[in-house]
């Protein structure tokens, strides 16, 4: 048996140019081990693929357990005022009802359809912590634990970001229904941060990360100590400046906006990952570009939410870096996150430049180099000699594409694919999707259809 397998790609997607008649050799560990337009040596067997292989996408935000509730909070009835305070409220309920099964098989079934969209690393910003009681499991981390185990069943790679959550809001005790979320003091979440770290043992492609909320959660020397303490590799998230309200109570509470807190009492650089940052004033704006802070957005999620739009035009002149989560998983298409974050800063400006030269391209490259630093690995190139080998196959018969040239390929896929163009998604150099269908999809989907129904919201 050959030690490295082969693939022939139409083309493939490097940062600068797509390499056409591609061929990518993968080694037993997954990672590429020859990258070339000219052919390996005679008598190796070549997987021929009739399609244009795009890096693979980094999910660098997601709450799993959210999925459950996807389409659930859209009735709104007249007279009454719905925005992100009351879907919290169905959110708060659909988070006291899965318990450690539940909550896996949502996962197991969210990180499938994450690869098929062609997502093959997502960071898991999980604070659904406890029991229904707001006890712990005797394993800390069991909650965490099954997050892992669906990603491996899944074959997507995790990032767990295990969360501390400690307030109901600024200077606030926590409510009874956050109550599966809370770490009281920094000493517990690293407790739990610990436990965390022997969960993604059990899992090569685990990883972890750490956590903050938001600064509404946890009281700020808290927040201070906790960056402090951790090991200087490790990526940190946080929510910040995702709703006007919260930008006015953080003020109300200490004379600060939220992202002026941050800069001035936390030391950011370009391991932190600030998720939303949606409402920033131009000194915010100027500093945090300035700080090497990536900003994590999550358009659809954002837009569901009535949040407010990223300044991101402005921000990327600025030399500011940003990724892509799908945060509350009303959309999973990273295509459609790229069209929205163009097509919002083209509403509000009237102009059609939102970025300079190839968006399509640009956006690419920019959701996997920032994407992967959330991750804590590699950044890299796209594709690289010694990286894993992870990319969304895009079908060349598809019908704009057989006919498009290769000039124009990466904004006709960014604009107009939909996932009906897609032959699937390779992980590690395997074939885990294949025309829209996960190799494990149908014991997957029996999990979670039992699950759902156990839940009994939908
Ligand atoms: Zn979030």
């Amino acid at each position: 048996m050959q030690s490295v397998k082969y693939f022939k790609f139409k083309a493939l997607l490097l940062n600068d140019h797509w390499l056409s008649n591609a061929y990518v050799g993968v080694d037993i560990n997954g990672n590429v081990a020859y990258l070339s337009a000219t052919p390996p040596s005679a008598g190796f067997s070549v997987d021929v693929v009739d399609g244009f292989a795009l890096p693979g996408f980094q999910n660098a935000h997601s709450h799993a357990f959210q999925y459950a509730m996807a389409g659930l909070a859209e009735n709104h009835p007249a007279g009454t005022r719905d925005d992100f305070w009351s879907w919290r409220e169905a959110m708060y309920q659909c988070a006291l009802s899965v318990d450690p099964e539940q909550a896996e098989a949502i996962a197991t079934m969210l990180y499938s359809e994450m690869v098929r969209h062609g997502y093959t690393h997502v960071a898991e910003f999980h604070y659904l912590h406890h029991d229904k009681d707001g006890g712990h499991y005797s394993n800390m981390a069991e909650m965490g634990a099954r997050m892992v185990a669906a990603a491996k069943t899944a074959c997507i790679k995790i990032t767990l970001v295990p969360v501390f959550y400690q307030k109901g809001t600024f200077g606030q005790d926590p409510q009874p229904r956050q109550r599966r979320f809370i770490s009281k003091s920094v000493d517990e979440y690293f407790k739990l941060f610990e436990a965390s770290k022997e969960v993604i043992k059990y899992y090569d492609g685990a990883s972890i990360a750490f956590s903050i909320h938001s600064l509404r959660a946890v009281d700020f020397n808290d927040i201070v100590t906790t960056v402090e303490s951790m090991p200087a590799d490790l990526p940190f998230h946080i929510h910040v400046a995702e709703q006007k309200k919260e930008v006015k109570d953080c003020f109300d509470h200490c004379g600060q906006r939220p992202m002026q807190w941050l800069l001035n009492n936390l030391p950011a650089n370009e391991r932190f990952h600030l998720v939303h940052s949606t409402h920033l004033d131009d000194d915010e704006l100027g500093r945090l570009a300035k700080s090497g802070a990536r900003v994590v957005l999550c358009p659809s999620t954002e837009g569901n939410l009535g949040d407010g739009i990223f300044r991101m035009k402005e921000y990327v002149k600025l030399g500011g870096r940003w990724s892509i989560g799908t945060d509350s998983h009303i959309g999973i298409n990273p295509l459609e996150e790229f069209r929205m974050i163009d097509y919002r800063q083209r509403l509000v400006t009237n102009e059609r430049n939102t970025f300079d030269g190839d968006a399509a391209h640009y956006m690419i490259n920019e959701e996997v180099q920032s994407g992967r630093k959330a991750m804590g690995i590699s950044a890299g190139n796209n594709f690289e000699i010694g990286l894993p080998f992870d990319a969304l196959v895009i079908d060349a018969k598809a019908p704009l594409l057989s006919s498009t040239s290769i000039h124009n390929l990466t904004s006709t896929i960014v604009y107009s694919a939909d996932t009906n163009y897609s032959l699937g998604t390779i992980v590690n150099g395997n074939w885990i999707v294949k025309r829209n269908r996960h190799i494990a999809s149908q014991s997957i989907r029996t999990q979670f259809q039992s699950a759902v129904s156990q839940i009994n919201n939908r």
